[in-house]
């Protein structure tokens, strides 16, 4: 069979992170007591009205700039009907024909290079609640918190090829709701969630039926249900079946996609308008203010750090990821005393380690643009080693401080003396009879640990670079 080609959707929902949920006051948190944060409007008890929240609308707004997405100055909320138990009226008030925010597109970077993958719109509708399995009675209990939780959903084209794709969109779009901080962005708590739409063909033949996945609560969860479903489909055309449009629910903890209903008992939602909310009606000053706000989001930083700065694309994702990163790297870059590539591997390596292992943010280290930029100047221009380098950046997480001082004061200024390296040299050839045998016998990787001795002799003064050549030369022609 020819070469088989995936098509991917998506539809990411993103809880908006409110004072107060959509349409009524009950606080927008997480983690409460069940059923602690509930009223009349939220439980859908007759005789009360929802009122719109604005934050919502504008947030909404904001993202669809962010992802530079038409805006429709008026919309409409409507009925979306079915049953479920957690949603106790029996509908959910979402947006059907007009979005709030339509078409629009978001750049991201596969390998180096930009993908413009299309979004189809942007709309505002409320959470249902959440049902949890109860061991004790084998029953299901409903609480009802997070009922009208404000969310939007995020819908994109069918414009991804591969799981991959997919994985960097969902982490560009997440970076960029981090950015304009309208959601928590939190997976284990649920905020971001995601269906995904996936169909494949052979090369050059029209788009394959489509299966909907839904339950996918992680990116790794997506990028895997992703895989399992083209293999699904590719298995079923290879054996001359027909894939039939399905949507099905994916089981991340067996591997497996199960079937949930088929095209035949399709549901439908008999959307209409809702009655109890009038059109949304944007303010043109607010949603003006609301783009000249807007930062340089990461999607832009990723490809300006790879375009402009040869960065490679995991270094300018991590960096363009969060927001302070990202602020460090561009103040240590218009500072111009050193190299992109330094201050990134810092920011990549140490300090991203460092603010993992301790959940520190930059502002609690040392580090500031001025000190981390000399530290990387005085390694570029050989005044420490990389070691030495090293042992400087650990202090200036920890306590912070001047760079020169520190350099200074643990008397790390490196040694790139001849004389001295080669007395250095000496002294290791002599103390090393074995591994100087082995490099001499062929075993060209001995020399590595020579200059690790010699270096470590040398309480990592010596200049390593300098040091290699010093000791190559010395064991090739001295007997
Ligand atoms: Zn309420």
């Amino acid at each position: 069979m020819a070469v088989v080609e995936p098509v991917i959707g998506l539809e990411v929902h993103a809880e908006l992170n409110t004072e107060s949920k959509l349409f009524c006051s009950c606080k927008n948190i997480f983690g409460a007591e069940p059923n602690t944060n509930v009223c009349p409007v939220c439980l859908g008890l007759p005789g009360t009205l929802p009122r719109l929240n604005r934050q919502a609308c504008y947030y909404a707004v904001k993202m669809g700039q962010a992802l530079n997405c038409e805006i429709n100055m008026i919309s409409r909320q409507d009925r979306k009907n079915y049953f479920y138990p957690d949603l106790p009226k029996a509908y959910q008030i979402s947006q059907a024909d007009i979005p709030v925010c339509g078409r629009g597109y978001l750049d991201i970077l596969v390998d180096k290079e930009i993908r413009r993958i299309g979004i189809t719109r942007i709309h505002i509708e409320e959470d249902a609640g959440k049902l949890l399995h109860d061991e004790a009675t084998g029953g299901t209990l409903c609480d009802y918190n997070r009922c009208g939780v404000p969310l939007i959903e995020i819908v994109t084209e069918p414009d991804l090829r591969s799981p991959a794709e997919a994985r960097i969109f969902l982490e560009t779009v997440r970076a960029v709701l981090r950015y304009i901080g309208i959601s928590d962005c939190k997976m284990q708590e649920g905020s971001i969630r995601c269906d995904v739409n996936v169909s494949v063909h052979e090369k050059g033949q029209p788009p394959g039926t489509r299966c909907e996945l839904k339950n996918v609560n992680s990116f790794s969860a997506a990028l895997r249900g992703i895989e399992y479903e083209i293999k699904r489909q590719t298995e079923i055309i290879a054996d001359g079946g027909s894939v039939e449009r399905e949507t099905r629910r994916w089981d991340d903890k067996k591997g497996v996609s199960i079937l949930m209903r088929s095209k035949e008992n399709a549901q439908d939602y008999r959307f209409f308008p809702e009655p109890d909310l009038g059109l949304i009606v944007l303010d043109p000053e607010a949603v003006r203010q609301s783009k000249s706000e807007l930062p340089e989001l990461p999607d832009k930083k990723m490809i300006r750090y790879v375009k402009e700065h040869g960065l490679n694309s995991s270094e300018a994702f991590i960096i363009a990821d969060s927001p302070e990163k990202a602020e460090l790297y561009d103040e240590c870059v218009s500072l111009e005393k050193c190299s992109c590539h330094s201050v990134a591997n810092r920011i990549v390596g140490e300090i991203t380690k460092y603010m993992n292992d301790t959940g520190r943010t930059i502002a609690e280290t040392g580090i500031t643009p001025e000190n981390l930029c000399e530290l990387c100047a005085a390694q570029e221009k050989g005044v420490i080693s990389s070691s030495g380098s090293k042992t400087v950046l650990d202090e200036l997480i920890i306590k912070g401080g001047n760079t020169e001082e520190i350099i200074n004061r643990l008397g790390l200024v490196q040694n790139s003396d001849t004389g001295f390296l080669s007395e250095l040299a000496g002294n290791i050839i002599a103390l090393n009879e074995k591994s100087v045998n082995d490099y001499r016998n062929g075993k060209t990787n001995a020399l590595g640990y020579l200059v690790g001795q010699a270096m470590k002799a040398s309480g990592g003064k010596a200049d390593p670079a300098k040091l290699r050549g010093i000791l190559e030369n010395k064991l090739k022609t001295e007997e």
